[in-house]
């Protein structure tokens, strides 16, 4: 069995403590036994899990793995505690603020033979194998993915980073990407953001990204990719699938601890999570340039 913390209980926290609880009959996580959460509040029980102090996790040799579920600035400096105590860290998108650290903190668990991973429910949502399937054997011409939704939260980041499941679409659906121009529109006064990326695909197609945020603004995604055959404007509505979002990742890390998934598949996640934060970078840094 791995014993497990849960640093940060707010919605993902949440979910993974009551996911480790119930876990999916007959799948490896149930290998996984919650063992307690660290929280900035006091809050005794959660769920009937205790919460324990970080120096009380870090010690403890019945606990081999945290998930970090905070706010995204926070991530890094718990993922370096973590894995420096030679434990495995399962970590809400988007690992860090920044390329650079994401490289450091990869190499450290490699030095740690530790598994580090990413989660990325947007990739298992069947909304997107269903769009997956659309796209699939298709050449694109040219393309938009527009995301509106609400105001964030401080500590979520820069709209590159916070919207990373968006630009992970993107990669997923059209491969290694590069970024040509990127800006960012701000209203603090009235809470409004608004990011617009110009990406190239490797065979030089354009994609444009935003990412725009207002208090009141819905949460939704529209697209507008144009293939040599059809233009796809809707993301093709699917039925819920039957094993949740976060239980179906849950299941993906306990099989990576269990040695089960291929160092083939291992090095495709790193390779492409890498490249999105490098990507996120560099729109960072052309907005702000
Ligand atoms: P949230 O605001 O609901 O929760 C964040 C929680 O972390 C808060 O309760 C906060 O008090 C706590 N926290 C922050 N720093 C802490 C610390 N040092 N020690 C203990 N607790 C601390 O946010 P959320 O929606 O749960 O998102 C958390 C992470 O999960 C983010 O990185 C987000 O990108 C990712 N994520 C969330 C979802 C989702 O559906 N909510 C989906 C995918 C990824």
């Amino acid at each position: 069995m791995f014993g497990a913390v849960v640093v940060g209980l707010g919605t993902a926290g949440w979910v993974r403590i009551r996911d480790m609880l119930t876990p999916q009959p007959g799948s490896p996580a149930e290998k996984l036994a919650v063992k307690g959460f660290i929280s900035r509040r006091s809050l005794n029980t959660h769920q009937g899990v205790s919460q324990i102090s970080m120096e009380e996790a870090l010690s403890r040799e019945d606990i081999h793995l945290a998930f970090i579920c905070t706010e995204n600035d926070t991530h890094e400096e718990s993922i370096r505690t973590f894995l420096q105590a030679g434990k495995h860290v399962c970590v809400e998108y988007p690992m860090t603020m920044s390329y650079k650290a994401a490289l450091e903190l990869w190499d450290l668990a490699q030095k740690k033979e530790v598994i580090l991973h990413e989660e990325h429910i947007e990739l298992l949502t069947e909304d997107f194998k269903e769009l997956k399937k659309v796209a699939e054997g298709k050449v694109l011409q040219e393309g938009t993915l527009h995301f509106t939704g609400g105001a964030l939260k401080p500590g979520f980041g820069f709209p590159a980073f916070s919207g990373i499941a968006r630009l992970t679409w993107l990669v997923d659906l059209f491969g290694q990407l590069s970024v040509t121009e990127a800006s960012l529109e701000e209203d603090s006064a009235n809470s409004y953001s608004k990011m617009t990326a110009k990406l190239l695909t490797s065979d030089n197609r354009p994609l444009t990204w935003v990412e725009e945020r207002q208090t009141g603004l819905p949460r939704e995604k529209k697209i507008n990719f144009v293939f040599d055959s059809c233009t796809v404007t809707q993301i093709p509505p699917a039925p819920r699938g039957t094993v949740g979002l976060f239980m179906q990742d849950l299941i993906h890390f306990s099989a990576k601890l269990l040695g089960q998934v291929s160092p083939k598949e291992l090095q495709r996640e790193k390779v492409r999570i890498l490249h999105c934060l490098e990507l996120a970078d560099r729109i960072q840094q052309l907005c702000q340039s």
